[in-house]
């Protein structure tokens, strides 16, 4: 590690002796951060100017478009134009971890299969595919094409394609969230360009372009697509550029996922309730994504629902961001760490402040996992249980352990990894992550 003199202004001692756990964290270490300003949810709402009937017009607005996508997009077809994934227990790969994390009491784990939404195969498909038709939407509406009461299939005829072939949209991504909006844009027509970061896989260029998108690859990392691509996007008023840091439309898109939970809970048996509380544990990049989905969470089982964000060892800027107040102001480099991660969702070095201000009494607290034991729980829940995510995607099976160890939990919960990404992987990279060279 190279050595800083001074941050913002104050040096580097001076900063840990502020914030000791900066300590650990700047020395590469895992640590687990129990947030001590956390409060009961009608409190913590007052922080986001986001509220329940916003999320509820969401969930409409992609009720509105599921004939559509089932018609333009074959892979929802079957769940009629819904894009959603499954809740699963895994047991085995629960047994496992047990022994690895040393906890000796029995614990109820399940799995949420975002890795597996149909369409862009990540987390983001809730909310990148969501600001896509929500623009589409608001574009052919102005237009004089469509109201909220047609039939949304109208979009698929050739004077919507006209429109949207006319409008450009463009995002800047370390992978899924170009994925996400590439092809859902690109589905609907509209002239897209995705500016990726040099981390970015080669195979998720390879489809991007192949779904005709325009992918322009920087040497910089994600900071510097997203600043390149909204000054491009920025002279051209035909263009909508997608803000991961600041969008309120993706962050309802990511939120939607609360109800959807819930009913798929109530399906399963599996109780939510003060005696029965049920912990999340959310892999974060710049934030957007486990910040919509705990909203979404606390609006559909308010103070029974704990969630905790989990960040890589090299790039813990949503914990730095909350830890020391500083937010988007802190870009995690600037204190030494390298933002070098296999985790390739989660290489932000600066979070969105937007996110971190609102979930600063919300969640229940950040930890961050090192990248060799991202692969070795990716190789673990493939044998325990023969499914197959990304690294990143694995942030989440520590949690649990992190807050038995770290605090009092109580017996009837039920703890949920929220496995963000890995459905597309092709098989020669899924090959490469599960050799145990590595
Ligand atoms: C993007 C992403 C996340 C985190 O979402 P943010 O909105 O960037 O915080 C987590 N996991 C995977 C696989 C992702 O692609």
């Amino acid at each position: 590690m190279p050595v800083i003199a001074s941050v913002y202004g104050q040096s580097l001692t001076e900063w840990q002796q502020r914030f000791p756990l900066l300590t650990p964290i700047l020395a590469g270490e895992d640590v687990s951060w129990f947030n001590p300003n956390i409060v009961p949810v009608a409190e913590a709402m007052q922080d986001i100017a986001l509220t329940a009937e916003d999320v509820r017009q969401a969930a409409a607005r992609l009720q509105r478009f599921a004939p559509y996508l089932a018609e333009v997009f074959p892979e929802v077809a079957a769940s009629g134009g819904i894009i959603e994934s499954e809740l699963v227990a895994v047991p085995n790969f629960a047994e496992q971890l047990r022994q690895r994390y040393d906890v000796s009491s029995e614990v109820r784990l399940l799995l949420k299969k975002d890795s597996h939404l149909p369409i862009s195969g990540s987390v983001k498909a809730r909310g990148g595919i969501y600001e896509v038709l929500f623009h589409a939407e608001q574009l052919a509406i102005k237009q004089g094409l469509l109201t909220q009461a047609d039939d949304y299939r109208r979009l698929a005829q050739a004077d919507c394609r006209k429109l949207f072939s006319e409008h450009q949209i463009a995002v800047g991504s370390t992978g899924n969230l170009g994925m996400s909006i590439g092809i859902a844009a690109a589905g609907l027509g509209f002239n897209t360009t995705v500016h990726m970061s040099s981390d970015a896989r080669q195979w998720k260029k390879d489809k991007l372009r192949a779904h005709g998108v325009t992918v322009i690859e920087y040497a910089g990392d994600y900071g510097e697509a997203v600043a390149e691509g909204r000054r491009q996007a920025e002279a051209d008023p035909r263009c909508h550029f997608v803000d991961d840091e600041n969008s309120t439309t993706l962050f309802l898109g990511y939120a939607v996922a609360g109800e959807r939970i819930k009913a798929q809970f109530q399906q399963q048996n599996v109780r939510v309730d003060a005696e029965h509380p049920l912990y999340v544990y959310l892999p974060c990049g710049v934030g957007g994504g486990p910040g919509g989905i705990a909203f979404g969470l606390k609006l559909a089982f308010g103070d029974h629902v704990h969630c905790y964000f989990a960040e890589p060892v090299a790039s813990p800027c949503m914990l730095m961001g909350m830890y020391t107040g500083l937010h988007e102001d802190l870009a995690v480099q600037d204190f030494g760490l390298s933002n070098k991660t296999a985790a390739d969702g989660l290489a932000v070095g600066r979070p969105s402040g937007f996110v971190g201000r609102a979930m600063q009494r919300m969640i229940e607290g950040i930890y961050t996992v090192n990248d060799s034991e991202l692969f070795a729980l990716l190789r673990m829940l493939d044998s325990s249980e023969q499914l197959q995510l990304e690294p990143s995607a694995l942030a989440g099976a520590p949690g649990f352990a992190r807050v038995i160890q770290g605090q009092a939990c109580l017996p009837g919960a039920t703890h949920l990894i929220w496995a963000t990404g890995g459905g597309m992987v092709p098989a020669a990279e899924m090959a490469q992550y599960l050799n145990p060279q590595r």
